[in-house]
């Protein structure tokens, strides 16, 4: 499986590869490019930017997935079509907030507030303690999800 790192301008992205379920690191804090490029190489990641100054950091492309569109659909058609991206890899088995697998969690006895009182699977992250629950907001990420791996 494919490990991603998303510098800044690709968060957004970097957040629906966690989605799907991708092991995907995304740079928050002010890196040199030398610096996130090498921390990729070291982690075996592939760098997705929108960042040309990447092209010559790394002209073979080995590590660097240069994002060409402006558009995030236009991004995820990119990564499907030529880095091999399954878009319904493992939908929302990882945290993402922090990238943290998910444990499959017993539902609290007393449910916080905007969880509604059907939902039923639950997850927990380990890392960053954010509960997670399956509804009409993975519903929505997960149409997203089935429109990009069916290339609509
Ligand atoms: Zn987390």
């Amino acid at each position: 499986m494919k490990k991603f790192v998303c510098d800044k301008m690709c968060s957004e992205l970097g957040k629906w590869l966690r989605a799907a379920g991708y092991d995907t690191d995304i740079i928050q804090t002010p890196l040199e490019d030398e610096e996130i490029f090498n921390k990729a190489v070291e982690e075996e990641r592939f760098l997705i930017t929108r960042d040309k100054d990447f092209k010559t950091i790394d002209p073979d492309k080995q590590t660097v997935i240069y994002l060409r569109s402006e558009a995030i659909d236009d991004w995820a058609r990119q990564l499907k079509v030529e880095e091999g991206v399954d878009w319904l890899f493992r939908p929302f088995s990882r945290c993402l907030q922090c990238n943290s697998p998910f444990e499959k969690t017993a539902p609290p006895s007393e449910f916080p507030e905007g969880i509604p009182e059907d939902a039923e699977e639950f997850w927990s992250c380990p890392s960053c303690d954010q509960l997670f629950w399956l509804g009409s907001h993975t519903e929505r990420m997960e149409s997203q999800l089935k429109a990009w791996q069916s290339g609509s």
